[in-house]
């Protein structure tokens, strides 16, 4: 059968594949999305898209028979996770030997599952990360653009201080104070006049549901409501949900095809399909991009990619953490599932770290302060491709995450000291007060202007772009989603007007 073709592909549909296929839909060309996950629109038999994090089912994670979530006890009890049936849930945890990352899957990718924290990094460390960008039109245009296309909004701060829904960050504020630690407020792309109703008791609970990880069924604008949306609203963008990209080959005249996999929900592949394309853009996260990239310059598909494909990975320095607190300072019941303030640390040259106080809404009371904490991590992973299995390795070891723990740990041993106050050594395993082991941050594995040039172009294949997290070399010092769309931005608007010239 003859392949189809298409003027753009897009391979994933998260952060920089939206933007991607946004920018091209205006310029009028045609453009198809492929996204392994599914389109989150459709109401199950309880009438919610999304299932709840307290009572996860099928739909909660990618093919699994019990979840896994990041938090797996309490008390050293397993009774967070869930068996489940295996279905194309919303939320993945890839394994590697000593690191596991979460990722979302679906129509809008990680915007599905996170937090929603839209922060803007420390103009020094963006530079310092990605020296060869133009900070100053990043800080004057793109981190705008993007914050206004995302949506991005704060909460109202007299609401903060009075709301029982935020009792658990004001806690944390103050634990910080006692120990001279200045915390900040942390915009998200939650609608807060929406939560502001939910406490009403006029909408509909999302986000005081306890609605996150697996997703939120209201209140959050998650891409699909945002870049997703407009990009269909151009009338050229059409996306194709459960295929899985699998190989890229380039053809003699230039075009490329990428090979398919469309899947059931039961994981069954029912069809492979070729999509030729003049253009190609990969943004299928940090693992997905580099993954595709690596098999094909592995295989020989792609013979000419770069030997930086695989390398500059890190976890964004990522460690979580949590603290028991007296009985005095209770953290309340009721928390709201979006973090919007951290404990703001990051200009200890000795000791940066930036700490997002995170909710753990367990819908009592448990005494718990619990933070996800972004440290400074200079260590970086690569990843490589294994044709006898046809499976990507992640080469990180537990003393690189050591370098992430132990900074956290300087922290809130600080913290700990001041308010004579203890960490708890039950929520991750292995009776430990850190997590240093799993990440929400992949980043790299194509990094900007070594495995591309400098606005994404795939080095070795012309026409083969990094939209994602992918071209991030491996830490951005804050929660990163906001500088993957920006980084997206600046590219294809170069993209468009270089390379569609003519
Ligand atoms: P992604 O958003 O990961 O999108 C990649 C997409 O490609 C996915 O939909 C995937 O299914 C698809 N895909 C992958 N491979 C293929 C393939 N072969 N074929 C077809 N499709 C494919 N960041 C923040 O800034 N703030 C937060 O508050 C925050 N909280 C988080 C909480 C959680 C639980 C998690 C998991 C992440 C969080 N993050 C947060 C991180 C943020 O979501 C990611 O940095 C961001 O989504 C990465 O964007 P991306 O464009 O690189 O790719």
């Amino acid at each position: 059968a003859a392949a189809d073709h298409t003027p753009a592909l897009v391979i994933g549909s998260g952060y920089g594949a939206a933007v991607t296929a946004l920018r091209l839909g205006e310029a009028g060309i045609p453009t198809l999305v492929l996204e392994m996950g599914r389109l989150w629109d459709t109401p199950g038999p309880d009438g919610k898209v999304f299932c709840s994090t307290r009572a996860p089912d099928h739909r909660s994670m990618w093919f699994r028979t019990r979840t896994e979530a990041p938090l797996a006890q309490f008390l050293w009890l397993d009774v967070v996770n869930k068996d489940i049936s295996p279905y194309p849930g919303v939320l993945d945890r890839v394994r590697f030997d000593g690191m596991s990352v979460y990722v979302g899957r679906g129509v809008g990718g990680g915007s599905l599952v996170n937090g929603g924290m839209a922060v803007t990094p420390q103009r020094a460390y963006f530079s310092e990360m990605l020296p060869t960008v133009d900070a100053g039109a990043m800080y004057d245009r793109y981190f705008p653009l993007a914050r206004r296309m995302l949506g991005v909004n704060t909460v109202d701060p007299a609401w903060f201080e009075s709301t029982e829904w935020y009792r658990f960050s004001r806690i944390s504020r103050k634990h910080a104070a006692n120990a001279g630690l200045r915390t900040v407020f942390v915009p998200n792309v939650y609608d807060f006049p929406y939560m502001q109703r939910e406490a009403a008791g006029q909408a509909v609970r999302s986000a005081l549901a306890g609605e996150v990880i697996y997703g939120n069924n209201h209140g959050k604008r998650s891409l699909d409501r945002t870049y997703l949306a407009a990009a269909l609203g151009t009338g050229n963008v059409t996306v194709d949900t459960l295929h899985r990209a699998r190989a890229l080959r380039a053809q003699p005249d230039g075009t490329y095809v990428v090979t398919a996999d469309r899947i059931d929900t039961a994981g069954r592949v029912v069809a492979t399909r070729e999509i030729c394309c003049t253009r190609l853009f990969l943004g299928a996260g940090s693992l997905g991009s580099t993954e595709l990239l690596l098999r094909a310059r592995e295989s020989g598909t792609l013979p000419d990619l770069s030997e930086h494909i695989g390398t500059g990975w890190g976890a964004n320095g990522n460690v979580m953490t949590a603290r028991a607190n007296h009985l005095w300072d209770t953290v309340g019941a009721h928390q709201a599932t979006m973090p919007v303030m951290g404990i703001d640390d990051w200009s200890n040259t000795a000791n940066p770290v930036f700490a997002e106080i995170a909710p753990l809404p367990m819908g009592f009371e448990h005494w718990i302060s619990l933070y996800l904490a972004i440290t400074r991590n200079p260590e970086r992973g690569t990843l490589t491709y294994h044709a006898g299995t046809d499976t990507m390795r992640l080469d990180w070891t537990p003393e690189q995450s050591k370098v992430s723990g132990d900074a956290a740990r300087k922290l809130f041993d600080r913290i700990n000291l001041r308010n004579a106050t203890i960490y708890r050594y039950d929520l991750f395993g292995g009776n430990r007060p850190v997590a240093d082991d799993f990440t929400y941050h992949p980043l790299g594995g194509c990094v900007l202007g070594r495995a591309t040039d400098e606005y994404g172009r795939v080095r070795g294949a012309p026409g083969v772009y990094v939209t994602d997290g992918a071209l991030v070399p491996g830490s951005i010092g804050v929660n990163p989603f906001l500088t993957i769309t920006a980084l997206a931005e600046r590219n294809i608007e170069r993209v468009l007007a270089e390379d569609y010239r003519r």
